[in-house]
C-alpha cells in the first residue's frame, strides 16, 4: 500500500505516554480574597478563590488552567458552530495602524487604547475589527464569484471600558469571537444574517444556560438590523423589555414601550456627583433622570479613608441602600487599588465636589411608558436586567463603502460588498455562566464548558484506591467522560470533598474508605445533589 504519510519519525503513542489527569498536577493555587464577613462573596471572588483566574489590573485577567479549559469548550463549540455556518478562522493583528480608522471616523472613539512606536507612529490597540477585515477583504476581493465569504476568529480585544466591572463581564482586555459576512446583494446579506442568528442560537442552545435574543441598537457600530443574545441576571448591565404573552423582546434602548415605575429604575440611568467633603469622606449625591430636582437629591457620606473600617466600601454597601450599593460598586475597582480619591473619567470639578453622569438608558424617541405590549397588544410588558453576550449586526455598505470593499457584479457594474458583523463575549460568558449557576456550595458548571466532567476524589492515600481510581478514570473515558482525578493528599477528606463542589464538577466519584471497607464508591451530582452507591464497575453507567 502507497504510504503517503511516514509515520517513521512520529514518537509512538505508548501508555507511558497516556496520563491520568490529576489535580495535584495542574497549577491550581487557592486564591485568598478579602471580602468582608457575611456579604455575599462576588463571583469574581469565587473564580479566584477556585483558582480558575487571576486579577492583574483592574478589567485585566490572567487564566488559570481551570480557567483555560473552560475557555476551550466555549471556544470548541463556537469553531464547530462556524464551521458548519461556512464560516473561515483567520487571526487579525490586535496592533493597528489609524490608517481605516480615520477613514471610517471612528479614531476618536473614547474607548481606543492609542500608542506610538519609537518613530512616533501612532497605533491602537483593536476593540473590534471592522476596519481590518474590510481593509483585508477589499484587497482580496474583486469579483462576484469570490463572495459570499464568512470570516471570523477569537482573538484578544481592547478597550478602554469606564467602568471595568465584574470581572471578566466589562474586562478592558478581554476574549471575542467575531465573525464578519461579505454577500453580493441585501438580501443575500439579509439571509445570511438569520442563517448566523441560527448559528449563534446553536451555540448558546449547547451552552445549555438560558438566553434571550431582543431587538437591539446597533450604537457605534452603525447598520440598519441588530440583535442581541443575553443571559438574565441581576448584576447584567442591560434592561430587557419582554412580553409575559408573546416573544416580544427588545432592549430597553430601542423598545418602543416600557413597563413605567421601579423596574426601570436604572443605576446607570443616574447622574452622579461625588466628592471629598473632609479629608476622610466621600460625598456621593446620586438622582434619577426623572428627578433632577434638588429635594430629590440623595446624599450618602461615604468614610473612604477611616483607618478603623477595613473595607470602606463593603462597609457602606452593607449599611447603604440598595440603589447606592450600585453606583458604588461601579467605583469599586479602582477605589480597592488607590489610597487616594478615585479619579473617574468625565469630571468635572466643581471646588472639592466633581460630577459624573453616567451615559442614561436612551429610551427610543417613541417609547413610552405602557404595561400593554405593543406587538400582541394582549401581553403585559415586564423589565428585567441581563448581560449582553452576543451581538449580531447587518452593516450593509457602511464599512465597504467607506473602505473602497468593491467587487464587480455579473453584469458588470461596481458595487461596495454587503456586510455584518457579529460578536461573542467568550471570556464574559465565563464570568456570565459562573454568575447565574453558582449556588450556596460554590460554582457549578454547565457539562457542556465544564473543566472536567467528572472528578475522582481519592483519600486515604493508598496503591488500592489509585489503582481503582486510574481504572475509573478509563473506564469513563471509554464511555465518553472526562474525568480527573483529586490526588491532593496534602488534603483532607472533608476538604476535598467540599472542595469538587466548590470548584463545580458536575459529578464527583468519591474512592474512599467505603471502598477499602467494603468495596463501595459514591456517585454524586452536583446540580441536583443526588447520590447513589454503587460498586466500581457500576460507575460508567452510572455517570455517562
Ligand atoms: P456592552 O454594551 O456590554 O458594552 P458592546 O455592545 O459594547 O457591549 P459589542 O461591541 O457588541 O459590545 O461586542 C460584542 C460582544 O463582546 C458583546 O456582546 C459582549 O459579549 C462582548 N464584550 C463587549 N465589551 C466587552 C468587555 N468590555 N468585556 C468583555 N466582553 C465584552
Ligand atoms: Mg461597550
Ligand atoms: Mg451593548
Ligand atoms: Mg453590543
Amino acid at each position: 500500500t502507497a504510504n503517503f504519510v511516514s509515520r517513521s519519525n512520529k514518537r509512538p503513542f505508548t501508555h507511558a505516554t497516556i496520563s491520568h489527569p490529576r489535580l495535584s498536577k495542574f497549577f491550581l493555587p487557592l486564591g485568598s480574597v478579602t471580602s468582608a464577613a457575611g456579604e455575599r462573596e462576588s463571583t469574581t471572588d469565587l473564580l479566584i478563590r477556585a483558582g480558575f483566574i487571576r486579577k492583574s489590573s483592574a478589567g485585566i485577567y490572567s487564566l488559570l488552567p481551570l480557567g483555560i479549559f473552560v475557555q476551550r469548550k466555549l471556544a470548541a463549540i463556537i469553531h464547530r458552530n462556524m464551521y458548519m455556518a461556512g464560516a473561515s478562522e483567520v487571526s487579525l493583528p490586535s496592533l493597528l495602524s489609524p490608517t481605516a480608522w480615520k477613514t471610517t471616523g471612528r479614531w476618536e472613539n473614547t474607548e481606543l487604547y492609542k500608542l506610538k512606536d519609537s518613530s512616533d507612529a501612532e497605533f491602537c490597540l483593536a476593540p473590534t475589527h471592522e476596519e481590518e477585515i474590510t481593509s483585508l477583504v477589499s484587497r482580496e476581493v474583486t469579483s462576484f464569484r469570490q463572495l459570499p465569504l464568512r470570516l471570523y476568529q477569537i482573538g484578544r480585544k481592547y478597550r478602554d471600558e469606564m467602568r471595568p466591572r465584574g470581572g471578566m463581564l466589562r474586562g478592558r482586555e478581554f476574549l471575542m469571537m467575531d465573525l464578519y459576512s461579505f454577500d453580493t446583494t441585501t438580501e443575500a446579506a439579509l439571509s445570511t444574517y438569520e442563517e448566523i442568528k441560527v448559528a449563534y442560537r446553536s451555540i448558546f442552545d449547547t451552552i445549555g444556560i438560558r438566553y434571550a435574543v431582543s431587538e437591539a441598537d446597533s450604537g457605534s457600530i452603525g447598520g440598519d438590523l441588530s440583535h442581541e443574545f443575553h443571559f438574565i441576571t441581576p448584576v447584567g448591565e442591560d434592561t430587557l423589555i419582554t412580553c409575559d404573552s408573546c416573544d416580544y423582546t427588545a432592549n430597553v434602548e430601542v423598545a418602543e414601550s416600557y413597563p413605567s415605575g421601579e423596574h426601570i429604575y436604572d443605576p446607570d440611568n443616574v447622574a452622579v456627583k461625588y466628592g471629598l467633603t473632609t479629608d476622610s469622606t466621600l460625598l456621593v449625591i446620586y438622582y434619577p433622570p426623572d428627578r433632577f430636582v434638588n429635594e430629590n437629591l440623595i446624599k450618602k457620606e461615604l468614610p473612604l479613608y477611616d483607618p478603623s473600617v477595613r473595607n470602606p466600601v463593603s462597609e457602606f454597601q452593607r449599611n447603604g441602600d440598595p440603589m447606592l450599593q450600585r453606583i458604588i460598586r461601579i467605583f469599586d475597582e479602582r477605589v480597592s487599588e488607590k489610597s487616594s480619591l478615585p479619579d473617574l473619567p468625565v469630571s468635572i470639578n466643581i471646588g472639592n465636589i466633581s460630577t459624573l453622569r453616567f451615559p442614561c438608558v436612551e429610551v427610543a424617541p417613541q417609547s413610552h411608558p405602557n404595561e400593554l405590549c405593543p406587538h400582541c397588544e394582549e401581553g403585559t410588558l415586564l423589565a428585567s436586567r441581563a448581560v449582553e453576550v452576543g451581538h449580531t449586526f447587518y452593516l450593509s455598505t457602511k464599512y465597504s463603502a467607506a473602505l473602497k470593499a468593491h467587487f464587480t457584479a455579473e453584469d458588470g457594474t461596481k458595487k461596495p460588498i454587503q456586510m455584518g458583523c457579529y460578536g461573542i463575549g467568550v471570556s464574559r460568558i465565563i464570568s456570565a455562566v459562573a454568575e447565574v449557576t453558582r449556588d450556596h456550595y460554590g460554582l457549578s458548571w454547565p457539562v457542556a464548558i465544564c473543566p472536567f466532567e467528572v472528578v475522582i476524589v481519592t483519600k486515604p492515600k493508598s496503591d488500592k484506591i489509585d489503582d481503582l481510581a486510574i481504572k475509573l478514570y478509563q473506564d469513563l473515558r471509554k464511555a465518553g467522560c472526562e474525568a480527573v482525578i483529586d490526588d491532593r493528599d496534602d488534603k483532607s477528606f472533608g476538604w476535598k470533598l467540599s472542595d469538587s463542589k466548590f470548584l463545580g464538577f458536575p459529578v464527583s466519584v468519591v474512592v474512599g474508605n467505603n471502598y477499602l471497607n467494603d468495596g463501595r464508591v459514591d456517585v454524586e451530582c452536583r446540580r441536583t445533589g443526588q447520590s447513589t452507591i454503587c460498586s466500581p464497575e457500576q460507575v460508567a453507567d452510572t455517570v455517562a
